[in-house]
């Protein structure tokens, strides 16, 4: 720990498309979870506001009320900006505002228009986590207006991520998040079996995973939201022959322990993935990552070491690649979520980030 950091207090507005711990949220939950704890632990002090019926184990949360917000990703590019009548984003705004004074720093974790436009309306510094690729032209608008006028305050997670946007080189990459290798047990031994894990929504094309299943005749585990209950019946129509096992959506505990055993992890995304939390998951369990050569997974999987980056959208790559698994020493996969991947050294770049809009 770096001793000359000043202690900060940090408010976290989470994202408002469904209380923590519903899993609606995808990796943002998880990623406030690690990131709470690891300020924490450095000596900040950490309050989160989120919707109402939110928990993340033994984290203070304020609970707003207020109906849910839309999510972004399945969204097209020239979608309007939609309000419900109680919108829970904006009572959580109204919150924050005022008790903005307590706090040195706030952090945004929404990727909706609100935050971005509210934030001159506000006297504590707002730094933005922007944890999504370019999805709606009026949101990348807002954050454009924020990133001239307040330099500094963007953090995307990774630099394809950055791209999707017109103002790339006015962000700053922070990393999506970091693992606490404690939580995730190394297994050097794993049985046939595969593994996918989670949002169950098209653009992270879950099919194809089924597919080079069924392909190989090698078993997938899938753990996960199922966040659109039609495109997972249509998988399970499509492919009644896959030798495929839905889990449920898993606590992280129960997650790692079924994650472990596996060979390896297939990732399939259909969009630019900001990050993709699951991957260093993965790495955390000595689990090889297949992902298709697109977004966040391709900056963190380095080929033929972590696992393997194959042509996007295409199954016989997943399946050449399943082949090759063996190549991939499991070891080198927990080191990488040890060091460039562990909570510990997320944190230190996000402290970073914090002190530099703060001073
Ligand atoms: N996840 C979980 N239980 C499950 C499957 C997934 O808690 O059974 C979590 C996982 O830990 C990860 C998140 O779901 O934090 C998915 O995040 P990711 O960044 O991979 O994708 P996103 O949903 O943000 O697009």
């Amino acid at each position: 720990m770096n001793i000359s950091v000043p202690k900060l207090k940090i408010l976290i507005l989470s994202t408002p498309v469904g209380a923590l711990g519903s899993g609606l949220g995808g990796g943002v939950e998880l990623t406030i979870s690690n990131l709470a704890h690891e300020l924490q632990s450095r000596g900040h002090t950490i309050e989160i506001i989120a919707p109402a019926g939110s928990h993340l184990g033994d984290l203070s949360i304020i609970q707003i009320p207020g109906e849910l917000q839309l999510t972004a990703q399945t969204q097209e590019q020239a979608a309007a900006i939609v309000m419900p009548g109680d919108p829970v984003l904006a009572n959580m705004w109204a919150t924050a505002r005022s008790i903005q004074h307590d706090y040195d720093v706030i952090l945004n974790t929404a990727f909706d228009w609100l935050p971005f436009y509210l934030t001159p309306f506000f006297d504590t510094p707002v730094a933005h986590f922007v944890s999504m690729g370019s999805q709606i032209a009026a949101i990348d608008t807002a954050i454009e207006r924020v990133a001239i006028d307040y330099p500094g305050t963007i953090g995307v997670c990774t630099r394809t991520q950055a791209q999707t946007f017109s103002f790339a080189d006015r962000c700053c990459v922070v990393g999506g998040s970091g693992v606490d290798p404690a939580v995730y047990q190394y297994c050097d031994a794993p049985e046939n079996t595969l593994a996918w894990l989670g949002r169950i929504s098209p653009e992270k094309a879950l099919e194809d995973a089924v597919a080079a299943a069924e392909r190989t005749g090698i078993k997938l585990k899938i753990m996960g939201k199922i966040q659109d209950p039609d495109y997972w019946a249509q998988i399970q129509r499509d492919y009644p022959r896959a030798p495929i096992e839905y889990l449920g959506f898993l606590p992280t505990h129960e997650l790692q322990q079924a994650l472990r055993t596996c060979k390896g992890m297939l990732m399939t995304p259909r969009w630019v993935e900001a990050f993709g939390n699951v991957a260093i998951e993965a790495l955390a369990c000595g689990v090889p990552v297949i992902a298709y050569r697109r977004g966040g997974p391709a900056e963190i999987i380095t080929d033929g070491k972590t696992g393997f980056l194959v042509e996007p959208d295409r199954v016989e790559g997943l399946v050449a690649a399943i082949n090759r698994l063996a190549e991939i020493d499991r070891a080198d996969c927990r080191h990488a979520a040890e060091t460039v991947f562990s909570q510990a050294a997320w944190g230190t770049v996000m402290e970073n980030w914090f002190v530099r809009l703060v001073v």
